[in-house]
């Protein structure tokens, strides 16, 4: 289905990244992944498409770092020849009440996060616009849509990165280029698991679905928008919540 086709995923070595870059190598795409230093982690990534018959390359790169991201997406060009598909996943948090939160704490989340991925957007969009195709996914959050207590610079971010995901999609819309935004619920990685288990169980406990998501979940919204079926949708939102935000 995107046999030829070649991805793009910040974040993909771990988690819901890990798990998108594992269905679009599934669906046949060659991938790129970009981390941020756990190398060991892309490594096992690129070894867990063993069998898929597809390629795969790991970058270090830091998406706040916009001489970083133009450097690696033309060594990606170079490598892979094209870019066809871009999901922005890399994502970190850095909670706390929004009566002590620190600058710092604010400002990296909005470097990670939101800039992250307008520097990949800004990088790849000149190749998209001369080969008049190009899917852009963006991993927001429901904290983008409903905000969350203790995650100020987070939902800031994520809000933020729906704001992007509409402009980019009006204006690139003409070129044949689609961009949409996925909003996670809670989704059982690294990231969550980290909460303890009382908190924990209390989010699920308000999951009409009971469940924490998989990551899975979200790679297969991620691998529709990446696919032909998904053509005609642009600038949409759409959320992997087990109905967490109903
Ligand atoms: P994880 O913490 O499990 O994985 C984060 C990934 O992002 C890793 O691959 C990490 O690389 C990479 N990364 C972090 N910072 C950077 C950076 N500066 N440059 C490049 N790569 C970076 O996160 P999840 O899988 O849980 O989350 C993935 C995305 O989904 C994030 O955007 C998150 O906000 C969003 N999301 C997650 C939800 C959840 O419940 N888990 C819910 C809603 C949204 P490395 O391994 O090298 O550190």
């Amino acid at each position: 289905m995107l046999k030829g086709q070649v991805a793009v995923v910040t974040g993909g070595s771990r988690g819901i990244g890990r798990a998108i870059v594992r269905k679009l190598a599934e669906n046949g795409a060659d991938v790129a992944i970009l981390y941020a230093g756990n190398q060991k982690a892309a490594e096992e990534t690129c070894t867990l498409l063993q069998g898929f018959s597809v390629r795969c390359g790991a970058y270090r790169c830091d998406v706040a770092d916009f001489d970083a991201t133009k450097k690696t997406v033309n060594e990606i060009l170079k490598d892979f020849g094209k870019i066809d598909i871009l999901v922005n996943n890399a994502g970190i948090t850095r909670d706390g009440s929004i009566a002590t939160m620190k600058e710092q704490d604010f400002d990296d989340v909005i470097r990670t996060n939101l800039k992250g991925s307008f520097h990949m957007i800004r990088n790849c969009c000149r190749h998209f616009l001369h080969q008049r195709s190009g899917r852009i996914i963006n991993i927001s959050s429901v904290a983008g849509l409903s905000g969350n207590v203790g995650q100020a610079n987070y939902s800031s971010a994520k809000a933020g990165l729906i704001g992007l995901t509409k402009t980019v999609a009006r204006e690139l819309a003409g070129r044949g280029i689609t961009c949409n935004a996925i909003a996670p619920g809670f989704i059982d990685t690294d990231m969550t698991r980290g909460m303890n288990e009382k908190a924990r169980d209390a989010v699920v406990a308000s999951i009409p679905m009971k469940r924490a998501g998989k990551p899975e979940d979200v790679a297969n919204l991620a691998a529709f928008l990446a696919g032909d079926g998904a053509a005609y949708i642009t600038g949409e939102v759409i959320r992997v919540d087990g109905g967490l935000c109903i």
